[in-house]
């Protein structure tokens, strides 16, 4: 069974958060510790551990966070100059939150990807 992480709490309304967008499938809130003027998490409400986890029936939630990602792209201003998405799985990838969640990351030049 998935750990009620942070971001669930998130989900909730538990503890506070800066959200940005919510609906029956996904939420969005501000990074608290932001990389760049803009830094939003778009997540599943439902826990997903990490992309290893993703069943079929989670198609409809993935897909909304790319379509909530494009939209808040455009609320931030990022659209023109562009952004960047990342997804990080797993200690190798670099996540902390054990909550599968995309970051929407632009406002500044992010340079090439770090590999
Ligand atoms: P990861 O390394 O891909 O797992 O990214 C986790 C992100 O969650 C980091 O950018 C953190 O700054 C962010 N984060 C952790 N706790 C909170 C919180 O309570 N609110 C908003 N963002 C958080």
């Amino acid at each position: 069974m998935a750990q009620d992480t942070v971001f669930s709490k998130i989900v909730r309304r538990e503890i506070p958060s800066d959200i940005l967008y919510q609906d029956d499938l996904v939420t969005a809130f501000r990074d608290i510790n932001p990389r760049a003027p803009s830094h939003v998490l778009i997540v599943p409400n439902r826990e997903i551990p990490t992309v290893n986890d993703i069943e079929n029936d989670d198609e409809a939630a993935l897909g909304r966070m790319f379509t909530v990602a494009r939209k808040l792209a455009k609320q931030e201003g990022l659209q023109d100059d562009g952004y960047r998405l990342v997804v990080n799985c797993n200690a190798y990838g670099g996540q902390d939150v054990y909550h599968l969640h995309m970051h929407l990351v632009g406002g500044r030049p992010l340079g090439p990807m770090m590999l």
